[in-house]
């Protein structure tokens, strides 16, 4: 039990009245109370909880207004509001729940009732929270390449669009580089499959290491990878790209690969404005400088034409 809860009313016996019901309850381990809108905002900012419970009528910031400013923080728009009414103020009530609230229970309350419409929120906020993490995890899942952490190539694709888009209205720079693994059949037909995926998550980590924080690392298939490199020149990603490669010949395996010696070719593009190239079009143009590469006796770097 490591709830919280937030109880939001300008009557301090209220607000002790509803502690005593819950803390007998033991729903809560936390409790946090405010004399208005405004007090229980800032507490949220602080500490967020797992419920709120909320007077309407307070002086200065009412129960309303702090719905209305619960609205604006996305973070907190899923923390379920239990309005307090009057028996009679159906109107408010109304109003409550369209302004955001989840539920509502009329003063003086009965404890039993109180509790219960507690535990019901608490519960589908249980239920949303964990919907949310299976979601953000489905999403990395399908976003990310099993074998080496690194993005996968729907991914790489989705943020190729979107960089090329962003380089074409910004007018700014972006580059592509493409690495191929050399020989990595025979590296699977001297070692093994499992030794392969091994020398496949070391140089998808080395790749990882040499790029910058909002560079976009991918493996884009068998041994193949890709990176995105926004606001970089030709230049500069050739740069990065030599510094790759020698990092890739300068491995040394141990175990079962120590006799490895391990190389990869590279080719790199930069995106051009005056070619106004579709994204296959720029894969393409890093593509061909890789087979370069290759053709040029591989373990080598090689740019577009
Ligand atoms: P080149 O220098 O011309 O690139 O030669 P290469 O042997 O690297 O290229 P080729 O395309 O002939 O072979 C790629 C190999 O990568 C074949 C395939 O079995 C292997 N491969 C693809 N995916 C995986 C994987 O997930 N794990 C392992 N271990 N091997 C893989
Ligand atoms: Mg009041
Ligand atoms: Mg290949
Ligand atoms: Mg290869």
């Amino acid at each position: 039990m490591s709830n919280s809860v937030l109880i939001i009313d300008d009557s301090e016996n209220v607000r002790d009245r509803i502690v005593k019901i819950l803390e007998s309850y033991e729903l809560f381990s936390r409790f946090y109370e405010a004399e208005d809108g405004l007090e229980g905002f800032k507490r949220l900012l602080s500490a967020p909880v797992d419920i709120i419970l909320c007077d309407l009528e307070m002086p200065r910031i009412d129960g309303f207004k702090f719905l209305g400013m619960l609205k604006s923080r996305p973070e907190l728009q899923d923390v379920p509001v239990i309005i307090l009414t009057g028996m009679n103020d159906r109107e408010l009530k109304i109003k409550g729940l369209e302004q955001g609230a989840s539920d509502y229970v009329t003063k003086p309350f009965d404890p039993g009732e109180l509790v219960a419409r507690v535990k019901v929120h608490l519960k589908i906020k249980k239920l949303q929270d964990e919907l949310k993490r299976t979601n953000e995890l489905l999403l990395e899942l399908s976003n990310t390449d099993h074998l080496t952490g690194l993005f996968n190539r729907r991914y790489m694709m989705e943020a190729l669009e979107k960089e090329v888009q962003r380089c074409i209205r910004k007018t700014g720079n972006l580059a592509l580089i493409m690495l191929d693994i050399d020989h990595f059949k025979q590296v699977n037909d001297t070692y093994g499959h499992l030794q392969g995926d091994v020398v496949l998550q070391k140089v998808a980590a080395q790749l990882q290491k040499e790029l910058r924080s909002y560079d976009c690392a991918a493996r884009y298939g068998g041994e193949e990878f890709v990176a995105i490199l926004p606001d970089s020149s030709l230049n500069e990603a050739l740069f990065v790209a030599e510094r790759i490669r020698q990092a890739v010949q300068g491995n040394i395996f141990h175990g079962a690969l120590a006799e490895l010696h391990l190389t990869a070719s590279l080719g790199v593009a930069c995106f051009s404005q005056e070619q106004s190239l579709s994204v296959d079009g720029f894969i393409k143009q890093a593509d061909d400088a890789l087979y370069r590469a290759k053709a040029n006796g591989r373990n080598r770097v090689e740019s577009q034409e």
